[in-house]
Order: structure tokens, then C-alpha cells, then sequence
């Protein structure tokens, strides 16, 4: 039902005495005529042996009156939008997720990979064994030339005071 054209596809075309007809079947070929109180879309209830029928709720909603408060075309129209909005913010989350995870795996060096599951959470940055290992090898030589150019610095420093 992304539009009002497809939801009428819902609704049976009035035969040429004006009246709808619901659940017209082999076995019923008139079916039953449209009760011209009730909303106009045909429903399917389901279940063994269940017919298509005129919905039984009260019309007075949406285009002539036509629908009832649940079926009025605007009002799915409107639920329709929502939840495309609903999944177009998704949609972007979870490619900010993948652009940031391409930008840290770059910039960790290693192999390793984001792990999404659904879209926009529960994410998390794999890192295999070896690169983790060959990760924190480089953090640990990052951390010794520092200490070794602090050691250098303060040495430097106390010949200059003596
Ligand atoms: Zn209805």
C-alpha cells in the first residue's frame, strides 16, 4: 500500500448496478453485496476456508467517506511515510557505521572488520588474533621510543642545569 491507487486494488470495482460484491467465489458467484454502511475495503479474515469480505467496521473516513477510521487511505498513507522515514534514518546510520569502520580499519593497519548486525547497532570492529597481536607489538614500540626520547630529553635537561 505505498500509494492510494495500489490500497484500492483492495477495494472491489461497483458492478453495473453500483454495488460492490465480496467474496464472490464458485460457489457464491454473486458473492454478497456491499453493505453501504460499512467501510468498502474487501478484508481477508484468515483461516480455514475464510472468504474475502466487505469490512465490518463503520465508513465516514478518507476520500467520499468511503472508509472506516483503520482504512482510510490517508491515514495508511501517513503510516506509510513514517515508516519510510523510519527507514531511511536507519539506512544512514548504518552507513555512517560502515564509512567510520572503513576509516578505522585503514588507520589500525591490520586486517579486521566490522561486524553489523542490523542495520545501525549492535555493530563491533573484529580484529583477528594475529593483528591483534601485531597491533599491540606496534603499541608496545610506540610506547618504548617514547620512553626513550622522554630518557633522552631528561638527560639533555640535567646537562644543561649542571
Ligand atoms: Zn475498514
Amino acid at each position: 500500500m505505498s500509494n492510494r491507487e495500489e490500497w484500492d486494488d483492495r477495494v472491489p470495482k461497483p458492478d453495473s448496478d453500483g454495488v460492490r460484491r465480496y467474496g464472490q467465489w464458485a460457489g457464491k458467484p454473486g458473492g454478497w453485496p456491499e453493505d453501504p454502511k460499512n467501510c468498502i475495503v474487501q478484508i481477508y479474515p484468515g483461516g480455514r476456508g475464510a472468504m474475502h469480505r466487505q469490512c465490518s467496521s463503520r465508513r465516514g473516513r478518507g476520500r467520499d467517506g468511503l472508509y472506516c477510521a483503520h482504512h482510510d487511505p490517508d491515514r495508511l498513507a501517513r503510516i506509510k511515510r513514517d515508516l519510510d522515514a523510519a527507514e531511511a534514518r536507519k539506512k544512514a546510520a548504518a552507513n555512517a557505521i560502515e564509512r567510520e569502520g572503513r576509516r578505522l580499519v585503514r588507520a589500525l593497519g591490520v586486517s579486521a572488520y566490522v561486524e553489523m548486525r542490523g542495520a545501525g547497532y549492535a555493530e563491533r570492529l573484529v580484529v583477528p588474533f594475529a593483528s591483534a597481536r601485531k597491533l599491540v607489538a606496534r603499541l608496545e614500540g610506540l610506547a618504548e621510543r617514547a620512553a626513550a626520547s622522554r630518557e633522552r630529553a631528561d638527560v639533555a635537561a640535567a646537562r644543561r642545569r649542571s
